[in-house]
């Protein structure tokens, strides 16, 4: 693979506009992208730029365009066969031909399995650095660069990076940390089909089925309600009263990654710095106690609850809602009076 030299003493005013490299499966955008949206518009707003977002496919001309409706200036439509679906190879050379092109001072990525798959190799064919897992993304008012912030040692303090000499300043940013772009009904912006210079022989890699997951698929980041377990449940079977209370909210089941280290339900339910970042509308904490790992992951949500039946724990200090008590007790007296006709 080719690598550049680390940019030195380049020309930053050459730079422009704020970008989001966008994601789809299938044909679908996905809601990371419009995430990053909305964080992206924040940003182009304070540097008073504009923001663009980057979708590589082929024949979804009419779902692309859609994103024109979530704030974009300009919607670049990456078109070609071979972008169809991903690939490392020709995900990263397009994005880095359309990169060299035009210029963007800021590139957004998703820190999701393909964002963090690419992001790193276009930072590297483009000289330039790249902060990874991005959870908070402001503009310096003294400079205009952008300071990322992210967990470092084990989540035990944030650290904030800068990128001083090189363009572009490129982040991943963890899904389901910012908020997400308003759908507005009026579409203010302009999209441009840019056609890279693909052939097979650039990629290593084929595609070659996709079989999908036969289990149900978790889907913490959009839940508006989850329930979460810790190990204050004492067993697996403790997850079938989370599950009772989840169905009664019609809500998704999380947990705390003490249960599933102890192997009592799969990591895909895991919340936290090492699990997913959730922001729903009701969080429920049940037998967590509230390490800042776990924090890290919820502390987003907008009403925290939390069981617990210590009064001392951590999860306390920053929840809406506290019951100190037994979950046996007050998940089935929560049940009861939620079900109660
Ligand atoms: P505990 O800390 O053991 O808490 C159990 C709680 O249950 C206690 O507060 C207890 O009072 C309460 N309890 C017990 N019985 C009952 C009862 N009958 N009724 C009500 N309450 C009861 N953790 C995560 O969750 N997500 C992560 O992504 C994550 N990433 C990590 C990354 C690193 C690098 C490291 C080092 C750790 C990470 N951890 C993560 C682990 C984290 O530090 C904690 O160990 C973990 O969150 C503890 O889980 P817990 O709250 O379920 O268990």
């Amino acid at each position: 693979m080719e690598r550049a030299k680390v940019n030195q003493g380049i020309d930053l005013s050459a730079y422009e506009d704020v970008w989001v490299l966008g994601e789809q499966r299938e044909g679908k955008i996905q809601p990371v992208t419009i995430e990053l949206m909305g964080e992206g518009r924040k940003l182009a707003d304070q540097l008073q730029k504009k923001l663009a977002v980057v979708i590589p496919g082929y024949k979804i001309e009419s779902e692309v365009e859609k994103l024109l409706h979530y704030g974009a200036d300009i919607v670049y439509y990456m078109s070609h066969p071979l972008l169809s679906s991903f690939s490392t190879d020709g995900y990263t050379s397009a994005f880095v031909q359309l990169i060299q092109k035009k210029k963007p001072e800021i590139v957004l990525v998703g820190a999701t399995s393909i964002g963090r798959d690419i992001g790193p190799r276009i930072a590297a064919r483009l000289g330039t650095g790249l902060t990874a897992d991005c959870t908070k993304l402001e503009i310096d008012a003294e400079d205009g660069k952008i300071l990322q912030t992210r967990p470092a040692f084990g989540g035990n303090l944030m650290a904030t990076i800068v990128c001083p000499k090189n363009r572009p300043q490129m982040s991943t940013v963890r899904p389901g940390v910012m908020e997400k772009a308003i759908h507005q009904e009026t579409a203010a912006g302009t999209m441009e089909t840019f056609i890279p210079d693909l052939s097979e022989n650039d990629i290593r890699a084929k595609l070659v089925e996709i079989i999908k997951e036969e289990k149900k698929q978790v889907n913490l980041t959009d839940a508006r309600i989850i329930v979460s377990g810790g190990r204050g449940l004492k067993s697996a079977e403790g997850f079938h009263l989370i599950q009772e209370l989840a169905d009664v909210l019609g809500a998704e089941v999380g947990s705390s990654r003490a249960c599933v280290e102890a192997g009592w339900i799969d990591a895909s339910h895991q919340v936290g710095q090492t699990g997913t970042t959730v922001r729903p509308d009701i969080y429920i904490a049940c037998g967590i106690s509230g390490a800042i790992q776990h924090l890290a992951g919820m502390n987003e949500s907008k009403y925290i609850v939390a069981i617990n039946k210590d009064p001392e724990a951590p999860i306390f200090g920053i929840c809406d809602y506290g019951i100190v008590g037994d979950l046996n007790d007050v998940i089935p007296a929560m049940i009861a009076k939620l079900t109660q006709k």
